[in-house]
């Protein structure tokens, strides 16, 4: 045999070596692992540069998806350097969810453990398919599900669960199983094919669309429970429809029980819920009981309060706060009865986006939805971890095991309770500020979480009896709609403001429940929002948010 030698180098292979650069070394090399490191450094600092008064890294930018349908897929590389710079370009707008002025939405700032988390898995790349895949990945995984069972009270022997791509996710998989299970678990082989409803109230979140929509129940199957004046599901609507329901032999998959809505932060009676349940399918004497599905995707984290000492309050909150607190505990306490649970780490678990956790009562229940080995071929031939079997995804990040993993540890009971605390009595404070003003009025007052509703209204109106009337009276259904107008304003008035760095980013709510008349035609009553999970977050931060509602107002006075 001849071997053939290039006397020169085909010119790929000094691009090749030039592209190595832009990787980690896979051996440890101090020059390789310092350009790394600088690497981040360096564009850490740029976006630090991108810092102000504001609560976002430097502009925003206006109407611009139009240049953006240009772009071509470039021909050539680039460098390192330049594609980070670019990169803390695309940073540019971004809120800064720790800013003290940043009370937008159900979105934490993330810890640094947190963070280091995302890293490794960036760096790493496990893949929780499969133990083989994800080392000790997997093993955060399992340990998570552990933690999290001893937090709500599930028996970590017989639970189980997996880290999904979302809170849509965790829904997912509750409604999944209460479905099979309502089918004989023959839907998986055979398709659904007869009626299965899925019911729950009618502030909860809209992710149920999707999941009766993909999951091939059908939105018509959707049954929306209507709520009270606290945005907790009617458990006498709700018992009324199970008992119509069996009475006409139909089925039930799941009874979705919410925990925390998305914009009022309503709790439903899980405990009665379960009650309710047990209590119609002895009556009914029902094969199969509807499974019950806690969304405590929000408020899954007041469980740390469970054996918090009220009497003694060692931490020190405010009257305020201790009643708030464990009012929502009344409802949150009971967690460890729903037959499975939606976790999102992301939200209230201070941990990047995604890192959601679907957590189940009996890990039994899983294998209604497994597929057969013999169906995976290229995978599982060793390790002892093969939790590919039964979840939706193939592949599946191993970071948002290792952050909640991460954030658990850091923070324990202790932590969050300092946190969720905190952010509860920065909310009462800002109630307490909103409600010595007779203009607004604090809408979500039965709830008791870090978000505040409210509405304000012009002079000369009582903000608390047009309120009454909005809700109950379709007389008012045009003053409803003026003073959703009205709010709009203020809201965008206040948003230019907080851009400018001269107050406090709020958000809006086109909807956030809908009058108590008219049925699905009931008009909206829209809201402004102010969502507190920042530790930054302060008193100075809740005058703000209180006296620039004021002065906004008198603005739109004066322009009148
Ligand atoms: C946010 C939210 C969801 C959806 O979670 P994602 O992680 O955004 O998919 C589901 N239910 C409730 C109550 C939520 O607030």
């Amino acid at each position: 045999m001849i071997l053939r030698v290039t006397a020169t180098e085909p010119p790929y292979l000094r691009l090749l070596q030039q592209l190595k650069t832009c990787f980690p070394g896979p051996v440890s090399e101090p020059v390789m692992d310092g350009y790394f490191v600088h690497t981040v450094s360096r564009f850490l600092d740029r976006l630090d540069d991108l810092k102000s008064a504001a609560p976002l890294l430097g502009q925003r930018r206006q109407d611009h998806y139009q240049e953006s349908l240009k772009e071509i897929f470039p021909e050539g590389t680039a460098t390192v350097e330049q594609v980070i710079g670019l990169l803390a370009e695309f940073c540019q707008g971004m809120p800064i969810w720790a800013h003290p002025n940043a009370q937008v939405n159900v979105i934490p700032p993330t810890t640094i453990p947190s963070i280091t988390a995302f890293i490794a898995a960036a760096i790493y790349n496990p893949n929780i398919i499969w133990d083989e895949y994800s080392a000790r990945f997997a093993e955060a995984e399992i340990q998570t599900v552990s933690m999290v069972s001893d937090l709500i009270g599930y028996d970590s022997q017989q639970s189980g669960g997996v880290f999904t791509f979302s809170g849509t996710g965790t829904n997912f998989y509750g409604c999944k199983l209460g479905i099979e299970k309502a089918l004989g678990g023959r839907a998986m082989a055979e398709g659904v094919r007869e009626d299965v409803q899925i019911i729950a109230s009618a502030a909860s979140h809209y992710s149920k669309l999707n999941v009766s929509g993909w999951l091939g129940v059908g939105m018509k199957n959707l049954v929306a429970i209507p709520t009270t004046g606290k945005n907790d599901m009617s458990l006498s609507h709700l018992e009324d429809h199970l008992r119509r329901t069996f009475d006409a032999g139909k089925k039930v998959g799941v009874i979705i029980a919410t925990m925390g809505t998305t914009d009022a932060f309503g709790l439903d009676d899980l405990g009665a819920i379960v009650r309710l349940r047990d209590q119609l399918a002895r009556e009914y004497n029902l094969a199969q009981p509807p499974h019950i599905h806690a969304d405590a995707v929000i408020g899954w984290v007041w469980s740390v309060f469970r054996d918090y000492d009220f009497a003694a309050n060692p931490l020190g909150f405010r009257a305020r706060t201790l009643k708030a607190v464990q009012h929502s505990l009344e409802r949150l306490g009971d967690l460890g009865q729903a037959d499975s649970l939606g976790i999102d780490f992301h939200k209230t678990g201070y941990a990047p986006y995604l890192s959601s956790l679907f957590m189940v009562k009996d890990r039994r229940d899983l294998t209604l939805l497994s597929r057969q080995p013999a169906e995976m071929p290229y995978l599982y031939q060793f390790g002892s971890y093969h939790p590919g079997i039964y979840t939706l995804e193939c592949s599946r990040p191993g970071s948002g095991a290792l952050a909640a993993f991460a954030n658990i540890r850091l923070l324990g009971k202790q932590g969050y309770r300092v946190l969720i605390g905190h952010a509860v009595e920065m909310a009462e404070m800002l109630r307490e500020r909103l409600e010595a003003h007779s203009f607004i009025q604090v809408v979500n007052d039965h709830n008791f979480g870090s978000v505040t509703l409210f509405r304000v209204y012009p002079p000369g109106v009582e903000a608390q009896a047009a309120y009454r009337r909005e809700v109950k009276d379709p007389a008012c259904r045009e003053e409803l709609e003026a003073h959703n107008f009205y709010n709009r304003r203020i809201f965008q008035l206040i948003h230019d403001r907080a851009m400018r760095g001269e107050g406090v980013l709020l958000s809006w709510t086109d909807a956030y429940r809908r009058a108590q008349y008219g049925g699905k035609e009931a008009p909206a009553i829209a809201a402004l929002k102010s969502y507190i999970l920042s530790p930054w977050t302060d008193l100075a931060a809740v005058d703000m948010v209180a006296r620039q509602v004021v002065e906004v107002r008198n603005q739109m006075e004066s322009e009148r």
